[in-house]
């Protein structure tokens, strides 16, 4: 089920723009907006889940699938050398938005590549 105020619904089904990676029938892959590091990205459900407690099985193991497969391609075309799934349930546990997601983390051999610059 879609909620109404949830704004990774919106996202996963298309109302909202984002940067996306990939899409299937039930997920949208897209980038997050405050990255970790170059590419870091975020797997979402079309369905709504506040967390994957609440979630059926075959989602939580369709969203990990995915993620996985993203993560492989993340080494071959952003030449990350490794990725971190991380999902976060809850507040205490640094969840902001209460839409089940995986966060794809691709690493580099030298740091985050994050372009840094300044005015000064
Ligand atoms: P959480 O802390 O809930 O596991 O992660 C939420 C993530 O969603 C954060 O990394 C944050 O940068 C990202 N985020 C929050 N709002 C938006 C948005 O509107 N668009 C995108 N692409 N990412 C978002
Ligand atoms: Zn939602």
């Amino acid at each position: 089920m879609r909620k109404d105020d949830c704004i990774f619904c919106k996202i996963a089904n298309g109302e909202i723009p984002s940067t996306e990676i990939c899409e299937n029938e039930g997920y949208r892959v897209i980038l997050d907006l405050g990255p970790a590091s170059k590419g870091h990205a975020l797997v979402l459900p079309k369905e709504h889940y506040d967390n994957i407690t609440e979630m059926p099985e075959q989602a939580i193991g369709e969203a990990f699938s995915l993620a996985g497969k993203v993560g492989k391609a993340m080494q071959h075309g952003l030449g990350a050398a490794g990725f971190n799934l991380v999902q976060n349930n809850g507040t205490a546990a640094g969840q902001t938005v209460f839409h089940f997601h995986i966060h794809i983390i691709p690493r580099y051999e030298n740091g985050p590549e994050m372009v840094a610059w300044t005015l000064g």
